[in-house]
């Protein structure tokens, strides 16, 4: 039986804009266990950064806040326990990769200290100590001359190697959580390949759980055995990722597998889905997709519809008046 690891429970998170608050990610749940490698999918703006910073507990450099919601890890509701105590949590029990590692790094700090520091601030060892580590945690992640690297600036690094020191980084106090925010979407294929092994690798040792933020469902294909589709700032669809791709249900998920191209295909150019990501400030009423669904009905543009399980399964989710009304027919 699979250990939950976290459990994200009907979190929102709004902004502050001039003088009224709009809302980037509401009602959203969801959980992940250990050793398990959870997508989440969506166009840019749909919500996904939102919803790991929130979790994360990083948006107080934003206007951003939490306002409703739960976020158990670890047996406690971190949204409610103190900064000083999430700090011993971050970067610690839950670390993050961000998408660039160049501006995330300290481009004016070797990478010894940055990594250095990182673990001496968790574990009560000696410098010496720490710098081995930190030389361990870098040929971990499959650096040739980690060596050579712990002396280097980050701006001496190629872009593969800083991404792998990002990751030597997350992974420098053997986190049970990682939440990876586009990963690899700066790399070029090859390398793109080795990060996505990489990231494997270190789930199989250590059982970590990994919630993965991508648009690219190659990727999420590849890597995750669930996944979550987002919508502006809601999951509109949710399923095991075999499931997913073998029976989308949302209109938005069933255009955003249409519009990945397919080998082998003679089409001259590929379907996309119309419009964009509603601006958060005039979100539409009822379904926040109906402006661009092509199956929309009235309904759809009077009522919001809820998040509930597809006919006949119990772990595939959808958020649609079409699907309701076609299980009412049945
Ligand atoms: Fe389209 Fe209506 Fe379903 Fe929204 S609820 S996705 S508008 S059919």
């Amino acid at each position: 039986m699979s250990e939950k690891l976290l459990e994200v429970k009907e979190l929102r998170t709004e902004f502050k804009r001039e003088k009224s608050w709009v809302t980037a990610v509401n009602d959203v749940s969801f959980s992940i266990n250990k050793g398990e490698v959870l997508g989440l999918v969506g166009e840019s703006g749909c919500g996904k950064s939102v919803t790991s910073l929130s979790i994360m507990r990083l948006l107080l450099d934003t206007s951003g806040k939490t306002t409703h919601g739960e976020v158990m890890f670890d047996g406690k509701d971190i949204l409610k326990i103190s900064e000083k105590e999430m700090r011993g949590i971050r970067g610690y029990k839950m670390a993050m990769i961000f998408q660039n590692p160049m501006s995330s790094l300290n481009p004016c700090i070797r990478v010894d200290k940055q990594l250095m520091e990182a673990i001496l601030l968790h574990n009560k060892i000696s410098k010496q100590e720490a710098r081995q580590r930190a030389f361990n945690v870098l040929q971990s992640v499959g650096i040739p001359d980690p060596e050579n690297t712990l002396r280097s600036y980050p701006h001496q690094l190629s872009g593969g190697m800083s991404q792998r020191v990002m990751i030597a980084m997350a992974m420098s106090c053997e986190p049970q959580l990682l939440i990876a925010d586009e990963p690899t979407t700066a790399l070029d294929v090859t390398i793109q390949a080795q990060i996505l092994d990489l990231m494997l690798e270190i789930k199989e040792k250590r059982n970590t759980g990994i919630l993965l933020i991508t648009h690219d469902l190659g990727v999420v294909a590849e890597m995750c055995s669930r996944v979550i589709v987002m919508y502006a700032g809601r999951i509109v669809e949710e399923a095991p990722v075999k499931d997913l791709f073998a029976n989308p249900v949302h209109p938005y998920t069933q255009g955003l597998i249409a519009s990945v191209p397919k080998l082998g295909s003679n089409m001259t150019s590929l379907p996309s889905i119309p419009g964009s990501v509603p601006d958060l400030s005039v979100m539409p009423k009822g379904c926040k997709f109906a402006p661009r669904c092509k199956y929309a009905q009235s309904i759809c543009h009077e009522k919001e519809p809820e998040l509930t399980y597809v006919e006949g399964s119990t772990v595939q989710r959808c958020r649609c008046h079409l699907f309701h009304s076609k299980r009412e027919e049945a």
